[in-house]
């Protein structure tokens, strides 16, 4: 997928996406990183077709899907976006939010995407039998099933307990992976990005600061945020060195 040029305003004068260019290659995951109102969900919204770009493009396998003329509907682009309030059907139970959008007498999918999110026991319950981080669960473990060519996630570790979280992101990696889905996620917490993503972009109101690999991003930033951030990580890294030794 490219982006070129992408700028969104939603009052007409301040820009909550300012020229922000980029690709990714087929099979990439990729972390979006910065501040509340950075404009990480607006990029996303742009690349799903839920926004209509200011300026610029939106490319998807090698097709423009949004630019100054024309507007492909988010459910035309192959993508599969989980929400930050993971919009689960309350009416339906666990396994038949999974099942929706696959074909019929797919209990072998839904099984193994149970397996995935270590949620074998929640086959029948309802969504409001759930607490957050399980629900959030459910809504990727949706998504993933129906193997979209691009996976959209705006902050899916939120609302999941360290303990689980770490897990998790090991196991999404390595199905993302498997499935060779390419897959762009927000975060505010740098160590999913670290720990999941191949190329990271950081983003400060509304402008693109950095777009690079997670090494690169690591090692090199010249950016005083960035760096500011990283040398914050590496305190609380060895910090909870020392709380588990
Ligand atoms: P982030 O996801 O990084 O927190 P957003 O993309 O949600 O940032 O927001 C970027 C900027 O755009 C913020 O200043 C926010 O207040 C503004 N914004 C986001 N959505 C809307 C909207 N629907 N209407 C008006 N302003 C919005
Ligand atoms: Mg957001």
């Amino acid at each position: 997928m490219t982006i070129n040029h992408l700028s969104k305003s939603y009052d007409g004068k301040k820009f909550a996406l300012k020229d922000c260019s980029f690709s990714l290659e087929a099979g990439k995951i990729c972390a979006v990183v910065g501040e509340s109102g950075s404009g990480k969900s607006t990029l996303l919204r742009l690349i799903a077709g839920l926004e209509r770009p200011e300026n610029g493009s939106v490319t998807l396998n090698e097709q423009v899907v949004s630019d100054d003329r024309r507007l492909v509907a988010p459910q035309k682009r192959n993508i599969g976006f989980v929400f930050q309030d993971f919009a689960l059907f309350p009416h339906l139970t666990v396994e038949k939010n999974i099942a929706f959008g696959l074909p019929k007498k797919a209990s072998a999918k839904v099984k193994e995407m149970l397996q995935l999110i270590q949620m074998e026991g929640y086959a029948k319950a309802y969504p409001g039998e759930l607490s957050g981080g399980q629900a959030q669960r459910v809504a990727l473990a949706r998504t993933l099933a129906t193997h979209p060519g691009l996976l959209l996630l705006d902050e899916p570790f939120s609302n999941l307990d360290a303990g689980l979280k770490s897990g998790l992101r090991q196991e999404i990696r390595q199905i993302v992976k498997r499935l060779e889905t390419t897959m762009i996620f927000i975060t505010h917490d740098l160590y999913d990005a670290l720990d999941i993503a191949d190329e990271i972009i950081f983003l400060e109101e509304g402008t693109m600061l950095q777009h690079s690999s997670i090494q690169e991003f690591a090692q090199n930033s010249k950016h005083p945020t960035i760096k500011a951030l990283l040398a914050d990580l590496s305190v609380n890294a060895k910090n909870m060195l020392k709380m588990t030794s």
